[in-house]
């Protein structure tokens, strides 16, 4: 299995960046759970013939949608060490815990937060629900009720608290709607402030935005950030948003799933600078650190705070200082997850063996590589860039001088799925105002600049053969 994999690894580049998968074969998913077993052997079988051939394709050279992780061998077979080992990670008394808590440590001081408590997570959007719930226990604190044991809800013995508001940008990904639903705030308590002409946060907005808010009943108790956005990879002015959160007397949350990786980059950290000051910080390992999922890391920087929002005592868990659980579970008092796997250990080993510096090395030439396809983008006549692309994400559509504007959303649309569909590239595409874009995220370790001249001859000959969209 190991042989296999690693060949499979090693040939990613004499594959399609995609394959679709025949009907034949989509059909082998159908049966019901065998009764009986088929042996090992048989079942690794299945796997050879009707799963690997058939991923989502991020592993490839020329994977560029959404915002997905590439992976690495090392990491892969960290995993395989990890679930060898198969540790309970709520706590405990054993070097794994040991593991984790280095990593945190490691994470906390290179995002400029040192001594902030965190906790590996499987993505960014559980990263960020989790300080987004901290954050609402802490702010309710101060507002002198107790958010734990009353929730949200309106106690008809208790004098009623108002709603309590967060904000961030239009530009904020989905998982702010779905924690804001899950934590009981409701959706509605999400207030998307509008952005600027580079797609950030627009700040006088939100001033305004908290005055009408404040004026009519509610109060706010949070600012969202973003570092890197998933549509064009802009980031907010994180050191105004830190400052007014200081004034406002309001939680500052940074959702920096990708971009705060950026920070670990001398030359990058001015893009995201202010995120050390956050009082939350969510981010994933899995898309800008390259490693296997999942895996991503909430640091909040009130180590009292954190644990304050989750931890609970149960006599059958109670810590002792002395055995297997000595030491309580801390991991647990951190989140809402009680048995946990060793994603530590990828992250760990991955550090030790490339060290901090080489994953710099890799997000730069990212961000170069970002750059050089731009230039390409803006050399062509028949190509037209949609949005600044200040990161590692590019917004661009085909868009030649003789077609129609009327045209050019269903066009690009289809050369999109062509490109998949042909295995040339994976891009994946956006809506930038009414403007379709095909939209490259480039995350990906194994990308060289030959790979995005692929992607723009692809582009350019689709276009052609659809017939400029008339
Ligand atoms: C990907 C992403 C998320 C969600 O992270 P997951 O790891 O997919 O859960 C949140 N915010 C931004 C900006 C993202 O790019």
């Amino acid at each position: 299995m190991v042989d296999d994999m690693l060949a499979h690894l090693s040939s990613l580049r004499d594959q399609p960046a995609w394959r679709e998968m025949p009907p034949s074969v989509r059909a082998a998913f159908d049966g019901g759970a065998p009764r009986a077993g088929i042996g090992a052997a048989a079942a690794y079988e299945a796997f050879v013939r009707d799963v690997l051939p058939y991923p989502n394709g991020n592993l490839h050279p020329r994977f560029f949608g959404w915002v997905q992780g590439n992976g690495t061998p090392l990491g892969m077979m960290a995993d395989m060490l990890a679930a060898g080992l198969d540790p309970h990670l709520a706590g405990f008394n054993h070097a794994p815990a040991l593991v984790e808590r280095q990593v945190l440590d490691w994470l906390a001081a290179l995002m400029g937060m040192p001594g902030a408590s965190g906790l590996l997570v499987s993505g960014g959007t559980m990263a960020s629900t989790l300080g987004l719930a901290v954050a609402r226990v802490a702010k309710a604190r101060d507002l002198g009720f107790d958010a734990r044991e009353l929730g949200m809800q309106q106690w008809t013995d208790l004098p009623s608290h108002p709603p309590l508001v967060f904000y961030g940008s239009v530009e904020t990904h989905g998982w702010a709607r779905k924690a804001a639903e899950l934590l009981g705030l409701g959706n509605r308590a999400f207030r998307r402030v509008p952005v600027d002409a580079q797609y950030r946060l627009d700040i006088a907005a939100l001033e305004r935005a908290l005055d009408e808010d404040r004026a009519s009943g509610l109060t706010p108790f949070c600012v969202v950030g973003t570092a890197g956005t998933v549509n064009t990879g802009a980031s907010d002015d994180l050191a105004a948003l830190a400052a007014l959160c200081r004034r406002e007397k309001l939680w500052f949350h940074v959702d920096g799933a990708f971009g705060a990786l950026a920070y670990l980059s001398e030359s990058l950290r001015p893009l995201v600078a202010g995120l050390d000051q956050a009082d939350s910080l969510g981010f994933d390992l899995h898309k800008w650190g390259y490693l296997p999922f999942e895996c991503a890391c909430v640091l909040v920087r009130d180590p009292a705070i954190h644990t304050g929002a989750f931890a609970t005592t149960a006599s059958y868990l109670a810590g002792t200082t002395r055995g297997v659980i000595a030491g309580g579970l801390p991991f647990a008092d951190r989140g809402i997850e009680l048995t946990r796997g060793f994603k530590a250990l990828k992250v760990w080993m991955s550090f030790m063996a490339d060290g901090v510096d080489k994953l710099v090395r890799m997000i730069e030439q990212n961000v170069e590589q970002t750059r050089y396809l731009v230039a390409r983008i803006e050399a062509s006549e028949d190509l037209e860039l949609l949005a600044p692309a200040p990161l590692n994400i590019v917004c661009f559509r085909y868009a030649p001088p003789r077609a129609h504007e009327s045209d050019l959303n269903a066009l690009n649309e289809s050369i999109l799925v062509l490109l998949q569909e042909r295995g040339i590239a994976v891009p994946s595409g956006t809506t930038l105002g009414r403007r379709f874009a095909i939209r490259v995220a480039n995350t990906n370790h194994r990308t060289r600049r030959e790979d995005l001249d692929t992607l723009v001859r692809g582009v350019l000959e689709i276009g052609r053969e659809l017939g400029d969209g008339r």
